[in-house]
């Protein structure tokens, strides 16, 4: 008799697309997985990641990689050991207490991750800012979204994304800049074929410093030289302009600031912009008359603009181009930010960064933090604000932050600079990893491990680009001494409100929580009157009307599709705000010693460190091994051909690898992909020394970061590349 089968409705865990999913299992296993022809995000589409979710949960591998045991040591020369749970969490309570006591709130911190689900986020928040004390508590969406969540909301007042994916069937234009849309969002990139096949006059556009698989199915596509997106931007409305593309009505009746701006885009003169981005002048011009003259632009952008020194600005830059040309608040037209994870968005709806409150709110706005406060029941939560991604690490490095907690993320690999971090986590007098695999970089340096369910394990939301959330339940139980992500958070919560004691006004715990349910009512309460207002939506009405797009208030019968088609903004005067923005050179130039651009992306088949789809085969056979692609000509001048190794060497580190013939290069930039870490180059296994010089490309990019955003240039660094 064959074993009953079940089926239940999840998201794909990988991109922030946010397709939905059905896992199906036997009880004890997953045996399958296809996409749910229900869900608004892919109806029924999946993927080759995607389609292959239930390979990386077959049970031999999971013994293989997953993290099942909490493991503990507390002498650092000492391997770990395996420990009880309440062993582990009072050991880790007595070390923070002890630390707390004798250097203050912030001398711990948290790095967490856009992987985790909204309640995980909203409960690691609710411990460092609310029990602990200390606004030192970032994500990995640092590296992936802040620059687009500054671009907003200095622009249109909120970090909400105005548009759908609905718009791209609605789009004359389509604007795709920094993304490489193809490979790194599949699904959406089919809709955009679609709506191409359904509207043949649909232009596209594609700015990019390589001829992508998305830019060579451009209609027109800008091989911009690096960092120079601002200028062409500026550029862009400097025609607008001229060409009289700019719709003066809306400028004068929803926005503010622009006679400014008009000031500055006047030196961006279109040979001045071809010069600066590399491109010729009747590309710019066409560029800009179909963005201008089109019933409705919509832009996809991604880390391309977000990954920069400048990455504020260039958001900024795209927006302005919208405002002014009203190319927003109606449908097929609107700048939309692509997330990179799939839950990069509810991170940032829980406030779960180093300046942010939850429900959207400001860290650095005193009415915000004594709202948070009386929501937590709490006299106050700290002002001192925390530390950011690089920040973090460079404090623990210097010693200011004794007890480093990171869970969900692979910081030894994903982070610039890999011989900081290295030497951070070498220098942390206690290093936390709470994980789901054993296979990453980070593990290595960790003194506790602590065990997490894993995807088809977990019940949540997550919200994708489209600002939609989807309610998921698990398909299975969690494996050996696995617990959630949430539930390891507050039972550590409360060891340590046993030791601190309780700081709420009542007495009573800041963590009274014994389901997702709990913490979801109280998240969503806590956005009552907030722009993402999600009051109205429960899991009930999840469970009944599928995913749903905030806002979502008390009484609604549906979340809004399209944000600002009444032309009124969440700024202070209800209008657009222009920001006068200007060009700037990438933070590292080459010059004669480094004379490459070094640019990194993801390949199609691939998600960030591998850890899960680097456990199945088929997904290989796209690209088998690390490379760094090279223009041909640049190849021919220093006598490579295809396969022989190189040094890449950037001022901070250095790679050998094999140089692959790139004919998407410019001459003068080499790219390697974002996804092989030290268990790749240095063979897979249990490493016998952390400190090997196999970082992959984080060896080499560069920690610079924009001063808005702080969020670091992954995408370019100078380097040499010598004959191994
Ligand atoms: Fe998963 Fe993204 Fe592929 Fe959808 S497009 S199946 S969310 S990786």
């Amino acid at each position: 008799m064959n074993p009953p089968r079940h089926e239940t409705k999840a998201t794909c865990c990988y991109c922030g697309v946010g397709c939905g999913v059905i896992i199906e299992t036997d009880g004890q296993q997953v045996t399958g997985v296809r996409g749910d022809p229900d869900h608004p995000a892919n109806f029924g589409r999946l993927c080759s990641k995607g389609s292959t979710l239930h390979l990386t949960a077959q049970p031999l591998l999971q013994q293989q990689v997953r993290a099942l045991q909490p493991e503990m040591r507390t002498d650092r020369n000492q391997p770990r050991r395996n420990a009880s749970w309440d062993a582990t969490l009072a050991y880790m309570a007595e070390r923070f207490a002890d630390t707390i006591a004798r250097h203050g709130p912030d001398s711990v911190a948290f790095y967490v991750s856009g992987q985790m689900l909204t309640e995980d986020y909203y409960v690691f928040n609710k411990l460092a800012k609310g029990l602990i004390g200390t606004n030192n508590i970032d994500t990995n969406s640092r590296l992936c979204m802040s620059s687009a969540v500054a671009g907003y909301k200095r622009t249109l007042g909120a970090d909400a994304p105005p548009t759908c994916y609905e718009d791209i069937d609605h789009a004359q234009v389509i604007f795709i800049v920094g993304s490489n849309t193809a490979f790194a969002h599949p699904i959406l990139y089919r809709r955009i074929e679609d709506a191409r096949k359904n509207n043949p006059e649909l232009k596209i556009i594609v700015a990019d410093p390589r001829r992508t698989d998305t830019a060579r199915e451009a209609d027109l596509f800008l091989a911009i030289l690096p960092g120079t997106d601002v200028a062409l931007f500026n550029g862009m409305l400097h025609i607008c302009l001229w060409e009289e593309l700019t719709d003066s009505a809306y400028i004068a009746a929803h926005t503010e600031g622009f006679a400014e701006l008009k000031q500055t885009v006047r030196d961006y003169t279109p040979a001045y912009v071809s010069a600066v981005c590399g491109i010729p002048q009747a590309d710019l011009m066409q560029a800009a008359r179909w963005f201008g003259a089109s019933k409705a632009t919509l832009s996809l952008y991604c880390q391309g603009l977000n990954q920069s020194a400048s990455g504020t600005d260039k958001n900024v830059a795209l927006i302005n181009l919208h405002l002014a040309t009203h190319q927003i608040g109606k449908p097929g037209a609107g700048p939309f930010s692509l997330t990179g994870q799939p839950n990069a968005m509810g991170g940032r709806e829980v406030g779960g960064m180093a300046n942010l409150l939850s429900a959207h709110r400001d860290l650095g706005n005193p009415q915000h933090r004594a709202e948070v406060a009386a929501l937590w029941d709490l006299p106050s939560v700290p002002s001192q604000p925390g530390k950011t991604a690089v920040e973090l690490f460079e404090a623990v490095r210097q010693g200011q932050i004794k007890i480093i907690w990171i869970a969900c993320t692979n910081p030894a690999q994903s982070m610039p600079d890999q011989k900081l971090i290295r030497e951070a986590l070498r220098t942390a007098e206690l290093v936390i990893v709470q994980e789901a695999y054993t296979s990453t970089a980070t593990v290595a340096y960790a003194d506790i491990l602590l065990p997490a369910t894993a995807w088809s394990e977990k019940e949540g939301t997550v919200t994708n680009s489209e600002r939609r959330i989807t309610r998921f339940k698990p398909a299975l139980p969690p494996p050996g001494q696995t617990r959630h992500d949430w539930r390891i958070a507050v039972d550590f919560a409360h060891a340590l409100e046993a030791r601190i004691g309780c700081n709420t006004l009542s007495g009573s715990t800041l963590f009274p929580y014994d389901s997702v349910e709990q913490i979801w009512n109280e998240h969503r309460a806590s956005t009552r009157g907030r722009d993402l207002d999600i009051s109205g939506l429960s899991f009930a009405l999840l469970e009944q009307r599928g995913p749903q797009q905030w806002p979502f208030p008390e009484g609604a019968s549906s979340g809004r599709k399209r944000l600002y088609q009444d032309g009124r903004f969440p700024t202070a005067s209800g209008r657009a705000k222009f920001v006068n923005v200007a060009y700037q050179a990438v933070a590292e130039p080459i010059d004669v010693r480094y004379p490459f651009a070094l640019t990194t992306g993801r390949l199609r088949d691939q998600w960030h460190g591998m850890s899960r789809t680097g456990t199945v085969a088929q997904l290989f056979s796209h690209a088998g091994e690390p490379a760094v692609m090279m223009n041909p000509g640049d190849m021919q001048r220093r006598f490579l051909t295809a396969g022989d190794l190189v040094h890449v060497t950037s001022r901070r580190g250095t790679q050998i690898l094999p140089v692959q013939t790139g004919d998407d290069m410019r001459s003068g930039q080499v790219f390697i992909a974002m996804h092989w870490g030290e268990e790749y180059l240095s063979g897979r296994g249990p490493r016998q020394n952390p400190d090997d010089a196999c970082y992959g490309v984080n060896a080499m990019t560069n920690p610079a970061f924009c001063p808005s955003s702080f969020q670091p240039e992954l995408k370019h660094a100078a380097v040499k590349v010598l004959k191994a």
